[in-house]
């Protein structure tokens, strides 16, 4: 059976933090679907077309890596992939106390799902994405913490509307 593993996120925008979890997760699966969750209520600084054409561009390569859209809980998600793993990475205590809650949540009503942790490498523990708007929507060049090969304009065309 395909182990399949789901990277749920907001991914607003999918920084180098992320794709290092999703690269060193690489060799544990068979198939990784980052799940950009979304709710049609709430407003995202960059939009779903963007993070999902920018991740897409970042992973073109790597077959077992695809990028998925949903709405409402990451659980139905997997049940509807076939994912029994949840992936999620950990920066800092306060990501393992918000983690930890949701992953205890989420094991008490879907026992087979297990949610996998990474630790991130330590370069990485300051990359936050709401950082990295707030660097980019006030001009800045935050290109450092974003994956290599992406059209930077883009990221600036955003910030203009
Ligand atoms: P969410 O809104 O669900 O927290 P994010 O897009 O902020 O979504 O993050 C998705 C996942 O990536 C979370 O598990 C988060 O802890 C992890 N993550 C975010 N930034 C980093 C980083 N710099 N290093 C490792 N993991 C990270």
């Amino acid at each position: 059976m395909e182990k399949i593993a789901v990277f749920p996120g907001s991914f607003d925008p999918f920084t180098i933090g992320h794709e290092s979890i999703v690269n060193r997760a690489a060799s544990m699966f068979d198939k990784i679907i980052i799940m950009i969750g979304y709710n049609a209520n709430k407003k995202s600084f960059f939009s779903i077309e963007k993070r999902q054409k920018w991740i897409n561009q970042i992973f073109k390569d790597q077959l077992k890596i695809e990028v998925q859209l949903h709405e409402g809980l990451t659980v139905d998600f997997c049940k509807e992939v076939g994912a029994k793993y949840i992936l999620r990475g950990l920066r800092t205590s306060s990501d393992f106390e918000y983690e930890r809650a949701i992953a205890q949540v989420n094991k008490k009503m879907h026992p087979e799902i297990e949610t996998v942790f990474l630790l991130t490498l330590p370069e990485h523990t300051p990359v936050n994405a709401t950082i990295i708007r707030d660097i980019i929507f006030h001009g800045g060049d935050a290109s450092m913490f974003l994956p290599k090969g992406l059209d930077m304009d883009e990221f600036k065309q955003e910030k203009k509307g």
